[in-house]
């Protein structure tokens, strides 16, 4: 879990960033010209926050392999990153939208930023974990083969000894 999120988080301090060296109206419109610790709450604290709680609840409900501390996997890592571009995506669409007038919106500009963030952060992490193999009582920690009606604790499949659960 630290993994997937630090390489999530990794996404959106870049932004956070780019925000402060480009000193872009996307960022500075709501902070006043200055105020960089509301703009860090929005891009680094919000979808922190957000990918954190969206994680370990999806995790609750069903645990993946690569998630495991005995397994050592780039997934993580990597799965992290892509959610963290996809959430980036995902909010500025978000907003591009609200903005459009499209969508008649009539709430306080930082809310509607962290409107936008929440739920294109809960979105992108939900969306990174579907592809991940789910981790099963009796399965083979490498491969992810059922071993519950194999006499030894060899899998068939990869080689591999230790079993999940
Ligand atoms: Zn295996």
């Amino acid at each position: 879990m630290l993994r997937y999120v630090t390489s999530f988080g990794a996404v959106w301090v870049g932004m956070f960033a780019w925000a402060l060296l480009d000193r872009r109206d996307w960022a500075w419109q709501t902070a006043a010209g200055g105020q960089w610790a509301l703009v860090l709450v929005k891009l680094v604290g919000a979808p922190l926050v957000a990918a954190w709680f969206t994680l370990d609840l999806l995790e609750r409900r069903r645990p993946r392999l690569a998630f495991d501390a005995r397994v050592r996997s780039r997934a993580p890592w990597v799965m992290g990153l892509l959610a963290g571009a996809a959430s980036v995506l995902l909010a500025a669409a978000t907003l591009a939208l609200a903005q459009s007038g499209l969508v008649n919106v009539t709430i306080d500009a930082d809310v509607l930023d962290l409107a936008a963030v929440g739920p294109a952060t809960a979105a992108a992490v939900w969306l990174s974990l579907l592809p991940l193999r789910r981790l099963r009582p009796g399965s083979c920690m490498a491969c992810g083969y059922d071993l519950s009606g194999s006499p030894t604790a060899t899998c068939p499949e990869c080689g591999g000894v230790a079993t999940a659960g």
